[in-house]
């Protein structure tokens, strides 16, 4: 559930008009809910009431600082997958005890400021990097506190593009190899080791694939405990899928996957930390773009728009759907038509849909990308010199602009050219 809905036949974001945001800030724009994201962060809370656990929302998703600071101020931690990350946390005030460090390749620089700036947990993904930390913790004379993240080569059902929990992805060690790997971490001075970690893809419209890799984490508990680690803290990942097509089947609910998490491993007496973030952001925004041209082609008509691929790349990118809505209610009723509705962007991959069948649309009307606020906004480019389109947070009858649209001399001035030039 949103609160993106029709009132008096305008969409509304909470208590505000979404016509009104785009006649103050102008097309294309994202637009947040607070009270969607506050909503999606608590049914995950709750899934997990009666375990000791921290929800630590994966910033990557969407990462403006006021949707940081939002959702810090229920108590979330962040999963981070870089150092500028870790600094847009740090300055949207998340404390370091609340930062988990995920990522695949994370570089000296990076460890080091996470060292000192205070960090939960790094999630070591292999061992050239489990001795990297371990160094510059010794020379900042410090514990690194770090779970292994284990690739327990389990099919998550997704797309292939978001798939990370199989042996043949870049991914953490196979789960296979885990106790001589923390074997060896336990040699090193510098890294405490106090945990798992496993994520095995976004999007996942199933739970037994969580199942699957669960039991396996459980199993491997008890094994490094029998082996004398302390494992006291499991990190499970995000991925836990969300609805892009309303007539399709919903994915499983944040209370059924909570139901999963303790029945597989709820004995173990582990703190349980959880790392969503499409779930979180992922309906809790939209992409609001006005309609440029509707052109008549030989077999089919376009809904040419102002937003486009740089803006949005999931349809390009991972072939995703988006429910593509008007502002204005259409007539109940109307009858609908097929369009193709495309971006500007010189490449035919600039398309959002295929022969969607909506209510007609004319030149100059608003339409509204539904479940955009996931990788949306923090995956977009500049691509065709299109300034990054505004971000605003709606809460009840309030709006902000929380990050504005550059002016093109902002993002032309950013060239420097050669003297010789
Ligand atoms: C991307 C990612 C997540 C979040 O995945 P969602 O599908 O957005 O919930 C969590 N943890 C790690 C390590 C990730 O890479």
């Amino acid at each position: 559930m949103d609160h993106f809905l029709y009132r008096d036949g305008h969409l509304y974001a909470e208590d505000v008009s979404v016509a009104e945001i785009a006649a103050t800030v102008g097309t294309p724009f994202y637009v947040y809910s607070t009270a969607t994201l506050e909503r999606h962060f608590r049914l995950f809370d709750e899934a997990l009431d009666g375990m000791d656990h921290l929800v630590c929302y994966a910033m990557k998703a969407a990462s403006n600082q006021a949707i940081l600071k939002t959702l810090a101020a229920l108590g979330a931690g962040m999963d981070v997958v870089s150092g500028g990350e870790y600094a847009r946390a740090k300055a949207a005030g998340v404390p370091g005890e609340r930062i988990v460090f995920s990522g695949v390749g994370k570089t000296r620089d990076e460890i080091h400021a996470a060292l000192s700036g205070g960090i939960r947990q790094f999630n070591v993904e292999s061992e050239p990097e489990m001795a990297v930390i371990n160094e510059v913790a010794l020379e900042l004379g410090v514990v690194a506190p770090i779970t292994v993240r284990v690739n327990p080569d389990v099919d998550a059902k997704t797309h292939a593009k978001i798939a990370t929990g199989k042996s043949e992805n870049k991914f953490g060690i196979p789960i296979a190899r885990a106790r001589e790997v923390y074997a060896h971490a336990a040699t090193l001075p510098g890294l405490k080791v106090i945990g798992i970690d496993v994520h095995i893809g976004s999007q996942l419209t199933q739970l037994e694939p969580f199942r699957l890799a669960y039991d396996k984490v459980a199993e491997l508990t008890e094994q490094l405990r029998a082996d004398g680690h302390e494992i006291s803290r499991l990190d499970l990942g995000g991925g836990l899928g969300i609805p892009y097509e309303r007539s399709n089947d919903a994915p499983p609910l944040p209370t059924e996957y909570g139901a999963l998490v303790k029945e597989t491993l709820g004995h173990l007496g582990c703190e349980i930390e959880i790392e969503p973030g499409r779930l979180i952001a992922g309906n809790a925004g939209l992409m609001i773009s006005k309609t440029i041209y509707v052109k008549s082609g030989e077999d089919r008509d376009f809904l040419i728009v102002d937003g486009a691929m740089n803006d949005l790349i999931r349809p390009a990118m991972y072939e995703a759907h988006h429910d593509i809505v008007p502002v204005v209610e259409p007539a109940p009723g109307v009858e609908k038509t097929s369009y193709d509705v495309v971006g500007p962007v010189c490449e035919t991959g600039d398309t959002f849909a295929k022969e969607r069948i909506m209510a007609p649309v004319n030149a100059g009307d608003l339409v509204a990308f539904r479940s955009a606020g996931a990788y949306g906004a923090v995956m977009a480019s500049e691509y065709n010199t299109r300034p990054l389109i505004p971000e605003v947070l709606v809460n009840g009858d309030q709006f902000a602009v929380i990050r504005r649209r550059p002016t093109f001399d902002e993002m032309i001035n950013r060239d420097t050219i050669p003297e010789w030039l």
